[in-house]
């Protein structure tokens, strides 16, 4: 757990690591003026002698010294950042230094010298920036997803939410359901017909209705903003030998921004992350699916329906020349990956360098199987496969419309199941005050109540002890 003792001043290596072009130490507290007046001799003298202190938000050359031996560490840059205008409100000092190991090291050993000065914890700087109103909890969420973001689509859902505008629309919401309350507290007090006109508890049933259908719609949403978040889970599956794993290559090598293989690949699933069209996309090659007696076999193709049916999105990939009888022109699909496929399907006709096949018959095949959208391919002799990409990263992107076009709602996505929690929560309070008449005016206040709470949860207006620790705990130190 994080120590919110305010009264100290921290310090840390706020740039990741190793050797770059610079490392900033980020100090922030009560004393980060003194620790300037300890650390750092000014090089040039325009702006007065070199132990003034100095002009807020103006960057100096300077040397940084040790505070009791006087020696000099290194030569850099310093600022100081005077209170509340900082990243955490308090005083900031940024010295900007070579990144070198040993630079970094003298220069926060250098700072443990300064009475009342101790390391900064894993993410206490953005911790002190929200004590300090800076930021709510959706902007710190932003701003970890923000340093996190691997892909267009979770660089622009993320910077939305670090720049408040999450934190406004829910701060609407719960404005609105406090008003609400305000009218219903207003009967409480005055009783209705006395000062009060009348229809004022109407008035905010009719509110709070328009509040409950505004938040059910926004958690409609299929969680949308959770699987950008985490990554689209795409699923390749078909029969034996129809080009699935040549598929996965061609995406691995195709892509210049394969992400990361994902830990955890067993022997018969294979897991990438890669990103198409912007998007996050983890994507598993399964085992080939057929009807078969060998007991290992069996035990993978379960597997891989088992995934098939829990994934996001699947794609089926077939042998064109195995799916359609060239002499009758008819569909064959093998029923074992048939009943694999639904309306929400995407179809790979893969090898039509082995057949010539009308289009006709190609469509003939694709509503057979009832997919919801399908491309003819050869992986081999590479054709079609352009279209196959900016096809299928268009589809996808219809699917998870994140905002990338324009024609989104204004409504942000729930990018966080946290979110989700508090919203749902609240809708029940706002459906369980629907349910009193103007009799129960008290108990329905009541609920009011509780819906504004939960949904100010989200931003962390109401207190949160509880949800802090978890938002804060995946910061590494100097963040
Ligand atoms: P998987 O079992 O579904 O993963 O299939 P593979 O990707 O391992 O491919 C099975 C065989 O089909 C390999 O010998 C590939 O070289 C071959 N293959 C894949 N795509 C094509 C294609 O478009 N045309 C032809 N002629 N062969 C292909
Ligand atoms: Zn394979």
């Amino acid at each position: 757990p994080l120590s919110d003792n305010q009264r100290e001043t921290i310090y840390a290596l706020s740039t990741p690591p190793g050797k770059g072009g610079v490392a900033v130490v980020r100090i922030s507290g009560p004393d980060a003026l003194q620790v300037w007046r300890a650390l750092v001799r000014r090089v040039t003298r325009q702006d007065g002698p070199e132990s003034s202190d100095p002009t807020p938000w103006q960057m100096y050359r300077c040397k940084v010294t040790h505070p009791a031996t006087g020696e000099v560490l290194d030569d850099g840059l310093a600022v100081y950042f005077k209170a509340p205008k900082s990243f955490t409100t308090e005083d900031v000092v940024e010295l900007h230094i070579h990144s070198g190991r040993a630079v970094v090291s003298s220069v926060l050993a250098a700072l443990s010298f300064v009475p009342t000065c101790r390391p900064a914890e894993a993410g206490e700087f953005t911790r002190r920036a929200f004590k300090g109103g800076r930021l709510d909890l959706t902007q710190v969420e932003g701003l970890k997803d923000l340093i996190n973001a691997e892909t267009e689509s979770q660089r622009k859902v993320a910077l939305k939410a670090a720049g408040g505008s999450t934190r406004d629309h829910f701060e609407k919401l719960r404005k609105d359901a406090i008003q609400c309350l305000a009218l219903v507290e207003a009967l409480i007090d005055f009783g209705e017909g006395e000062d009060i006109e009348e229809g004022v508890y109407e008035q905010a049933r009719e509110r709070v209705k328009a509040l409950a259908r505004n938040i059910r719609e926004h958690l409609s949403d299929n969680r949308r903003g959770e699987i950008l978040r985490s990554g689209i889970r795409l699923a390749i599956f078909g029969p034996p030998n129809v080009g699935k794993s040549s598929l996965l290559n061609f995406l691995a090598q195709r892509d210049a921004a394969i992400v990361t293989s994902v830990p955890g690949t067993t022997r018969d699933i294979l897991e990438l992350s890669l990103d198409i069209g912007g998007l996050p996309v983890i994507v598993a090659d399964t085992a080939g699916i057929r009807q078969t007696d060998d007991l290992v076999e069996k035990l993978g193709v379960e597997r891989a329906r088992n995934l098939v049916k829990s994934t996001d999105v699947s794609l089926c990939v077939l042998s064109l020349p195995d799916v359609v009888d060239t002499s009758s022109g008819w569909p064959i699909i093998p029923s074992s990956v048939a009943s694999l496929i639904t309306p929400e399907t995407y179809v790979l006709l893969n090898k039509s360098d082995l057949v010539d096949v009308s289009p006709d018959q190609v469509s003939s095949v694709l509503s057979a199987l009832g997919a919801r959208k399908g491309w003819v391919v050869s992986l081999a002799a590479d054709e079609g496969m352009q279209d196959f990409l900016d096809g299928f990263a268009q589809a996808l992107q219809e699917r998870y419309d994140v905002g990338l076009e324009q024609g989104s709602s204004d409504r942000p996505l729930i990018t966080h199941a946290r979110h989700r929690v508090h919203l749902e929560h609240a809708l029940q309070f706002l459906d369980a005050f629907l349910t009193h008449d103007a009799e129960d005016v008290v108990l329905a206040a009541e609920e009011l109540r509780y819906a504004a709470q939960a949904i100010g949860k989200i931003s962390g207006v109401i207190d949160v002890e509880d949800v802090l620790d978890a938002v804060f705990r995946d910061f590494c130190i100097g963040k």
